[in-house]
């Protein structure tokens, strides 16, 4: 299949058009769901659980991993559908690397240890712990990694013997509508449906009395209404919710060699990724040294159209996130704030590019600082205290990640075992593992994916005792 067969399998004649982020240009259209069609994809998903239950996990599993053929058969379409829509350029961390990021995931998911436990067996009792499958998920998607979000719900749904109704973010449904129909070409019949639409069908779906669990991953506010409107069902949550990850350099780590590894914690994606690095707190001792070293990986870094083969950022994906950045930029440079690179976006361009901003000798109070940016703009903050660090970085309602840079990793984890954050990373930000689980605290959400824990939170769990 070529890139325009995908393309126009999965698209409507009418619908919901769709735009390339870095031209403006019409791609597609998406066909336009609702929540009737909701309704029948819903029932269709319940219809096929049982049978997908019944299969067993080895053939579960084998059929995961068929999917992951299926995807890698495919991948170059996928990347340049993906980068059209999102935006992500093919090179670097983005499109290409979000494909192989689905292949991967569906593989390790698929090879994910789960055993019965036994948690008494004294001679008298017998105890062991099973995991069931919940029935039918309901999985909601933002548009920074549309993909491989997708497969972070639906892969461990899945391989637990549910079946899963997802909705895309109405920003990117061509991508998850083309990984499905890649994916449903070796699943059985409505195991896995999409239903695009917008927050009203993802509303819809959250209240919905037929749906078990609900996967999210979005903003906050949205995640708070959707617990609001899966009480009534008592409706099992997983939410990821985004945050504010703090990093903190210590005052002996080398800032030549920890820059490229800061630009990408916050970069990666153009800053539109959950768990990326959006607010750093530098030593004073060398807060001009790393600031330089970062500004110097910085310029060396391509922005511009994702299909050319140099880029390595790409735009932000749509015109209400720029408008964020713009914002938060513009303020923080009133309030007195040193924009040391970029803040100067090209007037009047088709597409939505953010040139990438390094802001210095910002107040830890600036909103630059204290909310989440979600783009190229990365505000740091001058400390000469580590405990004083520490207090900022947790000064937050969020705690998705963290990360601590320093030339001693054993004095960094004692830094990481004080910040708030569902993960704190040393020396890196932001690298995730399929098999090991990642989650938020705070008002970054709960419920924890990847590995055996994701995979247990995909399940309901029975005691079978005697
Ligand atoms: P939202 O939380 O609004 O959207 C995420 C998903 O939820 C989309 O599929 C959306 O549908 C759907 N949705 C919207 N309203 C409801 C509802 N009431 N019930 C159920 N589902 C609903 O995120 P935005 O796209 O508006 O982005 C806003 C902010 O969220 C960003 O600025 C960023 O800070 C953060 N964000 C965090 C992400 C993360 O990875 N954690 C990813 C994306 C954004 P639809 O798009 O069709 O409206």
């Amino acid at each position: 299949m070529s890139d325009a067969d995908l393309l126009s399998t999965i698209s409507a004649d009418s619908g919901t058009p769709v735009h390339d982020p870095a031209t403006g240009e019409l791609i597609a259209h998406a066909p336009a769901g609702d929540v009737a069609t909701l309704e029948e994809a819903i029932s269709a998903a319940r219809a096929a659980q049982p049978a997908w239950a019944a299969l067993g996990d080895d053939k579960r599993c084998e059929l995961l991993n068929a999917a992951a053929d299926a995807i890698e058969r495919h991948a170059e379409e996928l990347a340049v559908l993906l980068s059209r829509e999102q935006g992500k350029p093919l090179n670097g961390p983005n499109a290409r690397f979000e494909v192989g990021g689905c292949v991967g995931w569906l593989r390790t998911t698929a090879a994910l240890p789960l055993e019965p436990e036994v948690i008494v067996d004294d001679g008298e009792k017998h105890a062991v712990l099973e995991y069931r499958p919940i029935g039918v998920v309901g999985a909601i998607g933002p548009w920074n990694w549309p993909m491989m979000i997708a497969v972070w719900q639906f892969a461990p749904a899945l391989r637990m013997g549910n079946t899963v109704v997802m909705k895309p973010s109405e920003n990117t449904p061509l991508s998850v509508l083309a990984l499905a129909h890649v994916v449903n070409s070796v699943l059985p019949d409505d195991v896995f449906r999409i239903v695009t639409g917008d927050g009203e069908v993802g509303a819809a779906l959250s209240a919905h009395p037929d749906i078990d669990k609900i996967m999210f991953t979005g903003s906050t506010p949205t995640g708070k209404a959707i617990m609001r409107s899966a009480a009534d069902n008592l409706v099992r949550l997983t939410l990821e919710l985004g945050g504010n990850d703090a990093g903190i350099v210590l005052p002996d780590a080398d800032p030549a060699a920890i820059a490229e590894g800061l630009f990408w914690g916050a970069f990666i994606n153009t800053g539109q990724t959950c768990a990326a690095l959006k607010r750093l707190y530098v030593h004073e001792d060398i807060y001009d040294a790393v600031v330089e070293n970062l500004v110097a990986v910085a310029r060396q870094m391509p922005m511009g159209v994702g299909l050319d083969e140099n880029n390595v950022l790409g735009p932000l994906q749509n015109r209400a996130q720029y408008d964020i950045v713009a914002g938060l930029v513009e303020a923080a440079r009133e309030s007195g704030a040193r924009i040391v690179l970029g803040g100067d976006p090209e007037a009047d361009q088709p597409g939505n590019f953010y040139p990438t901003t390094i802001v210095a000798d910002i107040d830890p109070d600036n909103e630059l600082v204290t909310t989440e940016q979600f783009g190229p703009a990365l505000p740091i903050v001058r400390y000469s205290d580590v405990d004083d660090a520490i207090r900022m970085a947790n000064d937050s309602p969020v705690g998705l990640g963290g990360s601590v840079w320093s030339s001693d990793p054993e004095g960094a984890r004692d830094v990481a075992r004080r910040i708030q954050a569902g993960t704190v990373w040393i020396n890196n930000h932001g690298a995730i593992d399929p098999r090991v689980p990642f989650g938020g605290i705070k008002e970054s959400g709960y419920g924890i994916e990847f590995g055996v824990q994701g995979l247990k939170g995909l399940g309901v769990p029975q005691v079978i005792m005697n």
